[in-house]
């Protein structure tokens, strides 16, 4: 099979061990997902992934109601080492602006989500499974070997205590005289970005951010932009300027 072809496969998450010429469980959801929604049937070719041991071309057997197997036929993405973490620390915004958000992040390389409620933070509340449930999703679809994780929900003021140890910390503060995102990214670094709120940060978390929290402000150009977009072009930015050549997902 060619890589044109090994592409159109349908891709899932699994998490269970994967090895070659060994058979992996499926759950009741995931034979139904093969067979009833992709229509799928036993001998079809699938790829699975679990963020730990690589991709692999399987074949579909014993599928029932009830759960079935997937047979790896062969290993077809190496799992990468470990590269440079990308942190997106987020106000949470409204239902379809944080789907987006969720999705876009997963696609342009977040490798952590963390949820962080600020003074103009609407929505305090999570459905945590729902949002597991889209970046898984947007794995699979974009052909990501590694899960991204998501992290509990925090205040921004215990913001300098949860920062990411060994990462470059930007806040993303928009009207401000502060250098652009691109100026500070290196090949290669972990980096943790933080944006605001759709009412975005309040003057004293401005400047208690700016003097106090150890994060770097950054500027993401001279648009107000809304949070979601934010998030974007500042993952946008890491992703082109601080790719290394170690990015085994792409
Ligand atoms: N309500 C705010 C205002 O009008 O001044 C705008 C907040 S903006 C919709 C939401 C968040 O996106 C901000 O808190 C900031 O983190 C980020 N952001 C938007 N545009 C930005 C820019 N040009 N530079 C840096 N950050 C920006």
């Amino acid at each position: 099979m060619n890589d044109d072809d090994l592409f159109k496969l349908p891709r899932l998450y699994i998490d269970a061990p994967i090895q070659k010429d060994r058979v992996v469980p499926l759950s009741a959801d995931q034979a139904h997902y093969f067979k009833t929604v992709l229509r799928r049937q036993d001998g079809d070719n699938v790829r699975i992934f679990n963020g730990r041991d690589g991709e692999f071309l399987c074949v579909l057997q014993e599928m029932t109601k009830k759960g079935g197997t997937a047979f790896a036929e062969r290993q077809t993405r190496e799992q990468p080492a470990d590269s440079s973490a990308v942190h997106l620390f987020f106000a949470p915004i409204k239902k379809s602006r944080m789907d987006w958000l969720v999705e876009k992040a997963i696609e342009l390389g977040a490798t952590d989500l963390h949820p962080v409620v600020t003074q103009n933070t609407e929505v305090r509340e999570l459905n945590t499974k729902r949002l597991m449930q889209q970046m898984q999703e947007a794995a699979e679809q974009c052909e990501r070997l590694d899960l991204p994780v998501l992290h509990d929900l925090i205040k921004l003021n215990t913001l300098a205590a949860q920062a990411p140890k060994d990462t470059v910390l930007l806040a993303a503060l928009e009207r401000g005289d502060t250098q652009p995102v691109t100026d500070v990214i290196r090949p290669g670094q972990s980096i943790a970005i933080l944006i605001g709120p759709e009412g975005g940060f309040t003057a004293q978390e401005s400047t208690w951010i700016q003097t106090q929290s150890g994060w770097v402000p950054v500027s993401l150009g001279p648009r107000i932009l809304r949070s979601e977009t934010a998030a974007c072009v500042a993952l946008t930015a890491v992703m082109l300027k601080g790719r290394s050549d170690n990015d085994g997902n792409h």
